[in-house]
């Protein structure tokens, strides 16, 4: 089959890249110049199976409505004249229930451990090396608060097979020294031991190469323009190509991966994606002071930020602001990821030199992706990752391409049905 790939963000290219390796011929269009330009390109660096707490939460209804209108909040909804802003805060409330919170929790994970696993066997297939680190994950709180509330969301991890374990506050120094610093003031951690972390956009660039390699097609600074339907299938894209000239790009089945903006192309179909972009932040710094700065990945859930090292460099990324497709870099809330970085692991880093980033996350309200099939028969979606689009690319690429291919996936997840 022509499969034609919509994106060549991180699920876009991982979905080209499975559904080459099933013997499909693939094209992938892009509007940027390069692939992973966009939502994959400074994010925090993590694979984190063990990150699977949705947003939506029992708690936070509560936290949202105290941080309304708090410029450093670390999960900000700036209110606007916007329908979908609303409608989608209205859906995100939904999923606060205990009980959806629960299930969620179980598509998040069963999805995490099989797309984990996939990556690892494409890194022993491929060799593909993106400043991988396989020491695990740790969680760090300095609130007992917020400590006492992730031990239930970690004991129904494990239970689901995630081995996300309490450990106490001196192990958590032994397991990541960095944190000796602020080891009067820890409340507690937990750690999985078979999460990782990377550089998500050295990752992406690898599995391009991978995939040229193998005749995949790349058209880059083709901007999308519209989905045209014949007779209840999509007939063609409209795209513009780098010299503005319209041009009509055919394929047997398409798939939708336009991270944030997939929910704009999707709905003049009749198709509403319950997707909103949640904007967040990442401040890569050269390495200042070895002994002061982390090697482990480390998970700050109170300020909503993660820290990765990226080899010489630390990566610390994370905070949500709802503000439509706004990407302005907010210096308030640049100055407070800073502030926490010196407050954790004072000196480790070159804040002189730190460059500030912000993405657009495609984020659902449940923090379930929409992986599978339309109603329209051969449009198929690998889109609304959130929070985990790494962490859950591989197995998302690998179970649409094997959707379209007609075979059953290998994990039993919440696929779209159309
Ligand atoms: C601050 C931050 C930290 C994060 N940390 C982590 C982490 O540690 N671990 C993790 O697993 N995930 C993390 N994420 C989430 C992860 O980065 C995203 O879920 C993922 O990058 C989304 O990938 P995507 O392919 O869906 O979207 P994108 O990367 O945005 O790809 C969509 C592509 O579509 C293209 N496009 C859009 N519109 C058009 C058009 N009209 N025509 C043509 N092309 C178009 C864009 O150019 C883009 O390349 C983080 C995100 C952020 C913002």
């Amino acid at each position: 089959m022509k499969v034609v790939v919509l994106g060549a963000g991180l699920l876009g290219v991982t979905s080209a890249y499975y559904l080459q390796q099933l013997g499909h011929e693939v094209t992938v269009l892009d509007r940027q110049a390069a692939p992973a330009a966009e939502t994959s390109f400074a994010n925090g660096g993590q694979i984190s199976v063990s990150h699977a707490e949705p947003w939506a939460n029992p708690a936070a209804p509560f936290k949202v409505l105290q941080w309304l209108g708090q410029e450093d909040a670390p999960l900000l909804f700036r209110l606007r004249a916007d329908a979908r802003q609303w409608l989608w805060g209205l859906q995100f409330l939904r999923e606060c229930t205990p009980e959806r919170t629960r299930y969620n929790i179980e598509q998040i994970v069963r999805l995490g451990m099989y797309s984990r696993e996939m990556l690892r066997e494409l890194r022993r297939d491929t060799g593909v090396a993106y400043d991988q680190r396989t020491q695990g994950i740790l969680h760090f709180y300095t609130s007992a608060k917020e400590f006492d509330a992730a031990l239930k969301p970690a004991e129904q991890m494990c239970l689901l097979g995630c081995e996300r374990r309490v450990v106490s506050a001196d192990e958590a120094v032994r397991i990541e020294p960095a944190l000796r610093h602020i080891r009067p003031r820890l409340a507690g951690a937990t750690y999985t031991a078979d999460d990782e972390s990377g550089d998500a956009n050295k990752f992406a660039r690898e599995v391009v190469g991978l995939c040229r390699a193998r005749n995949v097609a790349f058209l880059m600074s083709h901007t999308i323009t519209a989905l045209r339907t014949t007779r209840g299938a999509i007939d063609h894209v409209e795209a513009t190509d780098p010299d503005g000239r319209f041009q009509r790009i055919r394929g047997d089945a398409y798939v939708l991966a336009l991270g944030s903006v997939s929910p704009l192309m999707a709905a003049p179909l009749g198709i509403r994606l319950p997707i909103y972009p949640a904007k967040g932040y990442s401040v890569t710094m050269p390495v200042r002071d070895e002994a002061m700065a982390h090697q482990v990945s480390l998970t700050d859930d109170e300020h909503k930020l993660v820290y990765s090292r990226l080899g010489d460099r630390l990566r610390i990324a994370g905070t949500a602001e709802f503000n439509g497709y706004d990407r302005d870099l907010n210096r308030v809330r640049c100055e407070a990821i800073v502030r926490r970085v010196e407050e954790i692991f004072p000196g480790a880093g070159d804040t002189g030199e730190a460059q500030f980033w912000t993405g657009l996350r495609p984020a659902t309200p449940s923090n379930v992706p929409l992986i599978g099939r339309t109603r329209i028969g051969n449009l198929f979606l690998n889109t609304g990752h959130g929070t985990l689009g790494w962490t859950h690319s591989c197995g998302s690429g690998k179970s649409v391409a094997r959707i379209i291919s007609g075979l059953a996936p290998e994990v039993n997840f919440a696929f779209t049905r159309g």
